[in-house]
């Protein structure tokens, strides 16, 4: 369980990727912005243990900007974009499905030159 606040209002909520229940931010239905879900994931306790995030919960609440780590934020977009991190929740279905046909196509290849090899062999 990850505890993170809101990017937009401060607003505590559970996990990064999560819908806000105060002012609707979804980073997770922002697909291509990296940015913002990387901020989103900059604003956890995984990144501000203990009391710190609730202190840039608090300052975003209150109106604040919160100042970013930018080598941080520039390397989360980075692995956001490159998909090493697991985009949490919604993974489109169509990846999926072009993941399994992509798999079937190789098997059927594999089986097709297995019995071409066998069957053209002495
Ligand atoms: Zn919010």
């Amino acid at each position: 369980m990850t505890l993170a606040v809101c990017v937009q209002c401060g607003e505590s909520k559970v996990g990064a990727f999560t819908p806000c229940a105060r002012c609707g931010l979804d980073p997770a239905a922002h697909g291509t912005d990296r940015e913002l879900q990387a901020k989103s994931l900059l604003l956890t306790d995984r990144f501000h243990p203990g009391g710190a995030l609730e202190a840039l919960g608090r300052k975003l609440r209150a109106g604040e900007l919160v100042s970013f780590d930018a080598e941080q934020l520039a390397q989360l977009v980075e692995e956001l974009k490159t998909q090493k991190l697991p985009i949490v929740s919604k993974t489109p279905a169509g990846c999926s499905i072009i993941g399994w046909a992509l798999m079937g196509l190789m098997v059927t290849l594999a089986v097709g030159l297995l019995w071409m090899w066998r069957s053209g062999g002495p």
